[in-house]
């Protein structure tokens, strides 16, 4: 042979998985808990030496990668006020780094300027607010510590949870996470979107028109229904919609309260989580469905269909998809009757 080609590769260099422990704490089978405590055991030294409850470095992807939102924005980790840059974040040559290096030293001025202002950094910028939570309602059961995608929450000596105001983004996925309700926003809360479900015309058993709830996204799912609205979609007149900051913020008891109240039909809509995730705060996406798993309980508990909630991930341009989702809600409630809690 004249040629031999020997592929190259790039190894990531992130220092320990910071939910590396997580993974060992919440395996499931006894394998997977094996396989997470090798992970562990074999993690190469810390990088970075972060202070937070987490862990020491950044998030990672599958392959090592430092998490930082590669579809959306590239440069931002979940570790507010880092931005990776270069082969960091995924394999790329020096010229690419060179460019990348500029997005995250823009991004990170950014922050700074917000930072200084005492507002929320991307993609809530501008944003005053932060939560709060009702220290004698709370448990202590960590879900929200837990589930902050972005490591902003610590524990005190009791275990009572800690909000950083500087590494939160506002998503409020701790919002939605907490079983007793207990955290909230100055101007978003379990409370106001709970009376604003309440606040809507269910219409009685006699005049036979379904009512049915979207509670969309703020970031994709619901200027996707803005425009498919000023494009001239038909969507059925049935149909309310509350947006949300982030599928991560939805509470269970929002979909118990809508269900109790008498909507027929429940759609949940936002963006794309998993591996290929578009969530603007990464993880809530993927934490709403978490929950909604759970959500056939609750329909059992009722006697109700499990068709009348559905949860769907929409992108921003999907102006043709989110009308036809709705209006096949609205064929489904048709097919198979309104809610009894009407009656
Ligand atoms: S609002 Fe979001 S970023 Fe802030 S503490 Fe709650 S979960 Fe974390
Ligand atoms: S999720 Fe709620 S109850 Fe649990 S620790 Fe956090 S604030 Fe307390």
């Amino acid at each position: 042979c004249d040629l031999v080609v020997l592929a190259t590769g790039m190894v990531a260099n992130n220092g320990p998985d910071p939910y590396a422990q997580l993974a060992v704490d919440t395996a499931e089978t006894e394998e997977a808990k094996a396989a997470a405590r090798q992970k562990l055991e074999h993690a190469p030294p810390s990088i970075l030496n972060l202070d937070y409850h987490q862990g020491t470095d950044l998030p990672q992807l599958k392959y090592g990668f430092a998490d930082s939102h590669f579809i959306c924005f590239p440069y931002e980790t979940r570790r507010t006020g880092i931005y990776a840059a270069g082969p960091v974040r995924r394999p790329m040559d020096i010229i690419q780094a060179q460019d990348d290096a500029a997005g995250a030293a823009l991004k990170a001025i950014q922050a700074l300027e917000n930072a200084a202002g005492g507002r929320a950094a991307h993609p809530r910028v501008g944003d005053l607010s932060y939560p709060r939570f009702r220290k004698e309602g709370c448990t202590q059961c960590k879900r929200c510590t837990v589930e902050c995608p972005f490591g902003a929450i610590n524990e005190d000596e009791k275990r009572y949870p800690v909000f950083n105001e500087a590494r939160c983004r506002r998503c409020g996925t701790c919002m939605g996470a907490c079983p007793v309700r207990v955290i909230s926003f100055d101007n978003y809360s379990v409370d106001t979107v709970g009376q604003q479900l309440k606040a809507v015309d269910i219409p009685d058993e006699f005049s036979e028109k379904p009512r049915i709830l979207v509670l969309a996204c703020e970031n994709d799912a619901y200027p996707a229904l803005d425009m498919a609205a000023m494009s001239g979609e038909l969507i059925t007149p049935f149909v309310r919609g509350i947006p949300v900051r982030c599928l991560g913020s939805v509470s269970l008891s929002w979909v118990t309260d809508a269900l109790n109240s008498g909507y027929d039909g429940i759609i949940l809509m936002g963006c794309r989580r998993d591996d290929d995730y578009q969530c603007h705060f990464v993880r809530g996406s993927a934490m709403a469905a978490e929950r909604m798993s759970k959500v056939g309980d609750t329909l059992k508990s009722l006697s109700l269909e499990p068709e009348r909630i559905e949860l769907h991930e929409v992108a921003i341009t999907d102006t043709k998809r989110v009308p036809a989702i709705i209006n096949a809600m609205a064929e489904t409630i048709r097919r198979i009757g309104l809610s009894p809690f009407k009656f």
